[in-house]
């Protein structure tokens, strides 16, 4: 029997996925461990149930749902993605890949398929770092790229941490234990909303993941010497803005250095101290984030940067303080899964291209430790966190069909 997709069925469950949320409609509010969250997990959890998938979760709620392949000696094959959502955002980011992915599953059922390999739907506990100001905490334990610790270390603005909220929510056990064992996944696959522009303005329906940037984001403090705006002279002065401004274009010109398309840098914060009309500014904080696909080439322009601000510092007679928030290592998707999503797409006649996925996701440390992919449809606009964040259904129906197909041969 063919792979066919029940569009109507998806776009039902995901208007009603929408609708566990704390903003009023059309917004999704979602955070990890809230009690929309609980709700929405438990309706999923269902679903899974439904198609005969046994579920797991694990200490910090990665939730896994298995559909048993006829080797249960084999690796599964993955597919997943995250069902939070930050405050006053849409209600396809994550959760396509989910319930994509759920019914990418259902379809090989109907299809009466007998897969070698188990299916395994993976929902991560957390994407977004709304709680605990960190992206992605559920895989990056799935990956051992965080370890136990951050049962205590990881807290929320109020001090209570991760160990507090998990076992409010009900998720026991050591969060060391979260780590895969190697070889877990013999291939990761995650369905997403694209979150940028390329696919619509090309007019193509999929997009196939080569690699995922990674950003390395830091906070840069700049102590510098207040005083009075009129009465200070220019000779002498140690005004931290001023100097803020040469650190904010030498981020703009490091970035630029490279030639690479896929380098970025931005400053998107920045905060003056004391921040008055008459008063020169003694003190400076600004955020900076630098990406690419290449580690070495954005570690490169981070260097850069670093020298240029040294220099600056000591001609302006400030001090800087760096504190890095994170510096992950971009990620190169699997040549296999890569081809298997091509060849999966060519089989329905679908348009796809390959493309670099410039927001990072949970498939960025899925990729540490199983030959991953991504597959991304297009999204109007490229608008991604916003209440207006829309994915067509026939986008929808398109990149799970292409997901069902490429499971299909990854599970053989
Ligand atoms: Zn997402």
């Amino acid at each position: 029997m063919k792979l066919e997709i029940d569009a109507l069925r998806l776009m039902s469950e995901l208007e009603t996925l929408a609708g566990f949320s704390e903003a009023p409609a059309p917004a999704v509010t979602r955070v990890v461990y809230s009690e929309t969250d609980r709700q929405a997990r438990a309706y999923v959890t269902g679903l899974c149930h439904e198609a005969g998938l046994a579920v797991r979760t694990d200490a910090v709620g990665n939730l896994f749902a298995r559909w048993r392949g006829s080797d249960a000696t084999a690796a599964a094959v993955g597919t997943g993605s995250h069902i939070d959502a930050i405050p006053n955002a849409g209600r396809y980011d994550g959760v396509v890949g989910v319930l994509g992915g759920l019914e990418a599953i259902r379809a090989m059922q109907r299809a009466g398929l007998c897969p070698r390999r188990s299916v395994e739907l993976l929902i991560f506990a957390a994407e977004e770092p709304t709680r605990f100001g960190i992206g992605c905490f559920g895989s990056r334990l799935l990956a051992g790229v965080l370890d136990g610790s951050a049962g205590e270390r990881l807290h929320d603005p109020a001090g209570r941490t991760l160990d507090d909220w998990r076992a409010e929510a009900g998720f026991q056990g050591a969060v060391d234990s979260v780590r895969l064992p190697a070889g877990y996944y013999s291939a990761f696959v995650e369905l997403h909303i694209e979150q940028g522009p390329l696919l619509e303005r090309a007019g193509i329906l999929l997009g196939i993941v080569t690699a995922i940037a990674a950003p390395a984001s830091s906070i840069i403090t700049i102590q510098g010497e207040g005083g009075h705006a009129g009465a200070a002279l220019m000779p002498g002065r140690r005004d931290a803005l001023c100097a803020a401004a040469e650190i904010v274009l030498a981020v703009e010109a490091a970035a630029k250095t490279t030639g690479a398309v896929d380098t970025v840098g931005t400053v998107g914060i920045c905060e003056v101290f004391p921040c008055a009309i008459n008063s020169i500014p003694s003190r400076v904080k600004l955020s900076m984030d630098v990406r690419d696909i290449d580690e070495g080439r954005r570690d490169g322009v981070l260097d850069r940067i670093e020298r240029a601000a040294a220099e600056m510092a000591a001609r302006r007679n400030v001090t800087i303080q760096a504190e890095m928030l994170n510096a992950d290592a971009p990620a190169a998707c699997d040549p296999a899964v890569v081809a298997a999503l091509e060849r999966a797409a060519a089989a329905h006649g679908l348009p796809c291209r390959r493309m670099v996925s410039r927001a990072y996701h949970d498939s960025l440390f899925m990729a540490r430790v199983a030959p991953t992919s991504m597959l991304f449809i297009p999204c109007r606009g490229g608008v991604s966190h916003r209440p207006d964040e829309y994915a067509a259904p026939e986008a929808i129906a398109g990149g799970t069909l292409v997901l069902a197909e490429a499971l299909t041969q990854l599970a053989r």
